[in-house]
C-alpha cells in the first residue's frame, strides 16, 4: 500500500469520503490502491488521503460512505466537441469524406447559440454521469459552452475552433475568447487556441497561431494526422507529414494537444522527439474502429515520453462521451494492434486515464491524482455489482469489468455534482426537450451550404 497523508485531524472538513479503496500514485508515479481509506477535502482541494480510522471523529460538513467503492481521480475527456451530442447517430456507416461533406459540415452551417449551449449542457450531464470531471472542448460559440461548464460545475479547457477560410477573423475570435474566458468559473475554465487542423488551416495561419501561443502563454489544441490517408496526401502535396507541417509552423515549440494522430508515422518520431513544447496526443479509439482507421501509436509515443490522454471526440462520430469505454477500448485495441497481450496493462490504462490525461490538457499539477494540494476532482466507482465481483485485482476490475454506469458519485473542486447516480446541477429531461425543439431547423441540409470542405 502506498503512503497516505495524515493531514489536519481537527479543523472541520468540507467533505470526507470514507471507507473506500483509494487509487493513489506512489512516488515513482506507479498506481497503487489503499484499502479502508479516506479522502479529506477542504477549500476545493484534497487535504489528505488517509485511513478511515484517522477521520472517524473528524467534523465535516458533508460525509460520503465509500464502502465497496473505489475513490479515484475523475476522468478527463482530452478531446471532444461537446455540442455535437445534438448530432449523435445522424450519419453512420460511411467514410469520413462523406461524413463531413454531406452531413456534418452542411448541418453545422445551421448552428445557433442555443443549440450549442443546450448540446453542451446535455454533454456535461452525460460526462458527469460517466465520471468525467474535466473535458477539453474544441468547437464554435464557445462562450455558450463556457456558460454550460459554469452551470454544470465541471472543469474544462475550451478552444474556439477556426478555419483559414474564415480569414483572420476566425483566429482573432479564438484568441479573444482564450484571453477573456481563461480562469473563469472560479478557475475551472482554462483555454486554448484552436485551429481546426493542418488540412483546413494554412501554413501562414498555423505559424501565426504558434506566435500568438508564445506571446500569450496559451496552449494550442488541434486535429492532426487523424488517419493514414491524411499523412499520405500531405506527403504527396507538400512533401511533409502533418506533424512536419506543425513543426515547420513552430507549433511543436508550444504546449500542443494533438487529437488522434493515428496517421503518425515512423518519420514523425524524431520530429516529436526534438519538440521543445509540451506536446501530447489524445486518443479516441471508438471512432477509429468505426471509420476503419488504424489507431494512435501509443507504444511509440510512450517511448518518446509523449503523454497520451483518453478522449471520445464528438458524439456525432463516437456516439458516446464515455471515457471509461475509451479506456477499455484503448487497452483492447493496443493489445490487438501490437499483437502483444503484455502491452498496455490495466495499470498503464489507469495511468493514461489519470496522470497522462491531466498532463495532456495542461493540468498535470492540478488534477490527475488523489494527493494533497490537487483539486478535489474525485469519482466513486461501485464494485459491489455481480459483474465486478469478486475483486482479485482492483486495476483489472476497473478497466475490464466496471463500466461508466458504476460511477455513483462525481465531485469537482470539492463540490458534489452527482450523488448516488442523481445529478445535482443539471435537469436532463428539460435540456433534452428544449434541444429536441431545435433539431428540425438544425438538421436541414440545403444544396451546397457547408461551413468547410473535407479534402484531406
Ligand atoms: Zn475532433
Amino acid at each position: 500500500m502506498a503512503a497516505v497523508e495524515n493531514g489536519d485531524r481537527t479543523t472541520r472538513a468540507d467533505l470526507v469520503i470514507t471507507g473506500c479503496t483509494a487509487l493513489v500514485h506512489g512516488e515513482d508515479g506507479r498506481i497503487d490502491f489503499a484499502d479502508d481509506a479516506a479522502v479529506v477535502v477542504r477549500g476545493g482541494v484534497v487535504d489528505a488521503v488517509t485511513t478511515a480510522a484517522a477521520v472517524a471523529d473528524l467534523p465535516a460538513t458533508e460525509r460520503i460512505d465509500g464502502s465497496g467503492q473505489v475513490a479515484m481521480p475523475g476522468l478527463v475527456n482530452c478531446h471532444t466537441h461537446s455540442p455535437m451530442v445534438a448530432l449523435r447517430g445522424i450519419a453512420e456507416d460511411m467514410p469520413v469524406e462523406e461524413w463531413f461533406n454531406d452531413w456534418i459540415w452542411p448541418i453545422e452551417s445551421n448552428l445557433t447559440d442555443s443549440v450549442v449551449e443546450l448540446g453542451a449542457l446535455l454533454a456535461c450531464a452525460e460526462m458527469i454521469r460517466g465520471g468525467v470531471t474535466t473535458f477539453a472542448d474544441h468547437y464554435f460559440a464557445m462562450d455558450k459552452v463556457a456558460a454550460a461548464v459554469t452551470h454544470s460545475g465541471l472543469r474544462a479547457n475550451l478552444g474556439w475552433a477556426y478555419f483559414s477560410g474564415q480569414g483572420t477573423e476566425g483566429r482573432e475570435r479564438s484568441l479573444d475568447f482564450a484571453l477573456s474566458a481563461n480562469g473563469s468559473a472560479d478557475g475551472r475554465i482554462t483555454t486554448s487556441l484552436a485551429p481546426h487542423a493542418p488540412y483546413t488551416v494554412d501554413d501562414e495561419d498555423l505559424a501565426a497561431t504558434a506566435e500568438l501561443a508564445r506571446e500569450h502563454g496559451l496552449p494550442v489544441h488541434l486535429h492532426a494526422a487523424e488517419n493514414k490517408a491524411q499523412t499520405d496526401h500531405s506527403l504527396e502535396r507538400y512533401g511533409r507529414t502533418p506533424i512536419e507541417v506543425l513543426e515547420r509552423a513552430g507549433l511543436l515549440d508550444t504546449d500542443l494537444l494533438i487529437a488522434h494522430g493515428t496517421g503518425i508515422t515512423g518519420r514523425d518520431l524524431p520530429v516529436l522527439r526534438r519538440a521543445t513544447g509540451r506536446v501530447a496526443v489524445a486518443t479516441a479509439p471508438r471512432g477509429y474502429l468505426k471509420f476503419g482507421w488504424d489507431t494512435t501509436p501509443v507504444r511509440a509515443l510512450a517511448g518518446l515520453g509523449v503523454p497520451v490522454g483518453l478522449a471520445t471526440d464528438g458524439a456525432a462520430s463516437n456516439n458516446t462521451l464515455d471515457v471509461w469505454e475509451s479506456m477499455t477500448l484503448t487497452v483492447l485495441v493496443q493489445k490487438s494492434t501490437e499483437r502483444d497481450p503484455a502491452w498496455l496493462t490495466a495499470r498503464q490504462a489507469l495511468d493514461h486515464a489519470t496522470a497522462q490525461s491531466a498532463r495532456a490538457v495542461g493540468l498535470g499539477d492540478r488534477i490527475g491524482a488523489l494527493a494533497p494540494g490537487r483539486r478535489a476532482d474525485v469519482i466513486l466507482v461501485d464494485l459491489t455489482g455481480p459483474h465486478t465481483r469478486p475483486v482479485h485485482d482492483v486495476a483489472a476490475t476497473l478497466v475490464h469489468s466496471a463500466r461508466s454506469s458504476d460511477v455513483r458519485t462525481t465531485v469537482v473542486d470539492g463540490k458534489v455534482l452527482m450523488r448516488d447516480r442523481r445529478l445535482l446541477t443539471l435537469d436532463v429531461p428539460a435540456v433534452a426537450a428544449e434541444l429536441d425543439r431545435e433539431l428540425p431547423a438544425l438538421i436541414r441540409r440545403r444544396d451546397g451550404r457547408r461551413i468547410q470542405e473535407y479534402n484531406a
